[in-house]
């Protein structure tokens, strides 16, 4: 789905250095996103990262702090908890460590190689299986109830 109404992408300016900084592509929807609970950003001046208190958008003033508190002010704890970077590290191993061990034992009967290569092999297809849960089952409908949005990059 793309849509020519969703920007590329947006400034923000870091209040100490006064400089500002463009984001694109990836680095755009996680810092457009409210609920991603990210807590520092990137200075492209100051080549260096500082909390979103000190940033703010260019085009608006608002800081990316009050920025991300106004748009996920009506988040339950339990919205807030499934888009959180604990959700994500516990559905990834919840998956990744069975799956892991599933390969291993099912692998007894070839050598300890192909249990180990299949021991990573599950490691791997359950971390990504569980991301894909995380991302699409849970971050992106919470994230569009939550701020009432498709696409958090059209939030202004
Ligand atoms: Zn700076």
């Amino acid at each position: 789905m793309t849509d020519s109404s969703i920007p590329e992408s947006r400034s923000y300016r870091h209040r100490q250095c006064g400089n500002e900084t463009v984001v694109g592509g990836q680095s755009f929807e996680t810092v457009s996103n409210p609920m991603s609970s990210m807590e520092r950003t990137f200075c492209s001046s100051c080549n260096a990262m500082f909390g979103i208190t000190e940033f703010e958008w260019s085009d608006t003033g608002e800081t990316i702090a009050d920025y991300y508190a106004r748009h996920s002010k009506n988040a339950t704890p339990a919205q807030r908890f499934l888009t959180s970077k604990t959700f994500l590290v516990l559905i990834v191993l919840l998956l990744a460590i069975p799956a892991a061990i599933a390969a291993f034992v099912l692998l007894a009967n070839v050598n300890l190689l192909a249990q180990l290569l299949g021991a990573f092999g599950g490691l791997v297809v359950g971390a990504f299986v569980g991301m894909m849960i995380f991302v699409e089952g849970f971050a992106k409908p919470i994230t569009r109830k939550v701020c009432g949005v498709a696409d958090t990059r059209t939030l202004k």
